[in-house]
């Protein structure tokens, strides 16, 4: 899932800031910029087929499997993502890594399945990082419970409100092969496959 940046380090121009700091602070952009690019260069884009296939339970917690959630967690920070689903990286097994809160380390879930679920419903925008420049509205349940194991095959219980349960869902959706514009309004889809339909490259 992607997220909305915070531009709200709002820069002082009149007063402080000397040139040098500016550069400095110039150059970690460009260079946070050049990470996201690449990162999203390996993460599975609309119209690639693993988007849309059923990931399959995973049965070894063994060393293979953390070097799967190690790279996950560094994709999804490089791609400045709050989610990404194993199928993202063409890895069809049910795990998702996912940070709700920028404060807190990411969390891993393996296996996961919601237990429970909130027949309340709230609808707002989400993003996905397999579908660049796609902003639609999607119907979530605001509090879920969501199970499965770590990724050292320890029972994990995790009780998620509003935004973390709305994460998850999204996350649990792609290890099922459902996308955003399956769960959002018709007149939604039109217009985000309309910017996702690939453009006929002439010459
Ligand atoms: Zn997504």
């Amino acid at each position: 899932m992607a997220h909305e940046h915070d531009h709200d380090h709002e820069h002082d121009h009149d007063h402080g800031h000397d040139e040098a700091a500016v550069d400095e602070e110039a150059r970690a952009e460009a260079e946070a910029d050049a990470r996201r690019r690449l990162a999203l260069a390996q993460i599975r884009q609309y119209g690639d087929p693993a988007l849309r296939l059923k990931a399959h339970e995973v049965a070894e917690f063994d060393d293979d499997l953390h070097r799967l959630v190690d790279r996950m967690v560094a994709l999804m920070h490089d791609a400045q993502g709050i989610g990404l689903a194993a199928t993202q990286v063409g890895v069809l097994r049910r795990l998702f890594v996912f940070q709700p809160d920028p404060n807190e380390d990411a969390r891993v879930i393996v296996n996961p399945v919601i237990s429970e679920r909130d027949d309340e419903t709230a609808s707002d925008e989400e993003g996905c990082l397999s579908l660049q420049g796609v902003r639609v509205p999607v119907d979530r349940a605001v509090h879920v419970v969501l199970e499965g194991k770590d990724a050292h095959g320890e029972d994990l219980r995790l009780e998620l409100d509003d935004y973390a349960a709305r994460i998850v869902q999204h996350e649990l959706d792609h290890l099922d092969g459902v996308l955003i514009i399956d769960r959002t309004n018709d007149e939604h889809r039109k217009e985000a496959l309309g910017i996702l339909r690939p453009r006929a490259v002439i010459g």
